[in-house]
């Protein structure tokens, strides 16, 4: 069966990485507008990379949680297919081998003038740190405002989605919250968040008001019998 699998900070939450918009909208005391936009980079460029080179380090030392590491289970008997908006590599650290990042990747880095190329980052990044291209580095993370490049390989893959899975996201963040309305109406879909979010009505929709760690597990459980 081929499974796609939409995530949101929500499934790394028990892995101590906090999600954003359950602290008052800040990302860790920061506006979203002063740390994740093309306009907060260009007023204050030292604050940005300081706040992905803390990132970076918190992500490090963080571990997959239950929910992670079922996903990767779950390749065992299925095709699986994660699409997820986290930056961090917590998937791919507990084995799954197919995730696109939608939103970018906070280990790697990329010029400012080419989106297109990036780079191993396992360290900070610093004003002065250039590309070969010449041009300063910044993280390789998509901000608010700039365009998604891979939301139309990622809206085709929902197409032969038989089952879909999404954890852990407040489906308000655009484009990625519509891919689930690219799925047929006749695969099935499981929401599986504590807090219910709102969203449009579609076919063979499941809630699952759990968190990831537990509800993830029962789902992949049942998937796997
Ligand atoms: P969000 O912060 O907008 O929403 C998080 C969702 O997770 C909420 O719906 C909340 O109810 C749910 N949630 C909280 N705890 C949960 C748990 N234990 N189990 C399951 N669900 C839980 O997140 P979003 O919609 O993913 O939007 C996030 C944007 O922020 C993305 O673009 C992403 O790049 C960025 N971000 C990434 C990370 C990360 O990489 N881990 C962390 C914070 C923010």
């Amino acid at each position: 069966m081929e499974i796609i699998v939409l995530t949101g900070a929500g499934v790394s939450a028990e892995s101590g990485i906090p999600t954003f918009r359950g602290n008052n909208g800040l990302w860790e005391n920061h506006r979203i507008e002063d740390v994740a936009s093309p306009e907060g980079w260009e007023r204050n460029p030292q604050l940005v990379l300081q706040f992905y080179n803390e990132r970076r380090k918190k992500i490090a030392e963080a571990q997959p949680n239950a929910a992670h590491y079922a996903l990767a289970e779950l390749e065992k008997k299925h095709t699986v297919k994660i699409i997820t908006q986290n930056i961090d590599d917590l998937h791919e650290r507990a084995g799954s081998k197919n995730v696109m990042h939608l939103h970018g990747e906070i280990f790697k880095s990329r010029s400012i003038k080419n989106e297109t190329v990036n780079y191993d980052c396992p360290g900070d990044i610093n004003i002065g740190d250039i590309a070969p291209d010449g041009f300063q580095l910044r993280p390789h993370i998509v901000w608010f405002g700039e365009m998604v490049p891979m939301m139309e390989t990622a809206t085709h893959m929902m197409h032969t989605a038989e089952i879909v899975l999404v954890i852990g996201t407040s489906m308000v963040v655009y484009p990625a919250a519509s891919l689930l309305y690219f799925a047929t109406p006749f695969s099935t879909k499981y929401i599986i968040n504590p807090e219910i979010p709102e969203m449009q009505k579609t076919k063979n929709l499941i809630f699952i008001q759990k968190n990831a760690g537990e509800g993830v597990k029962e789902i992949v459980e049942r998937l796997m019998e």
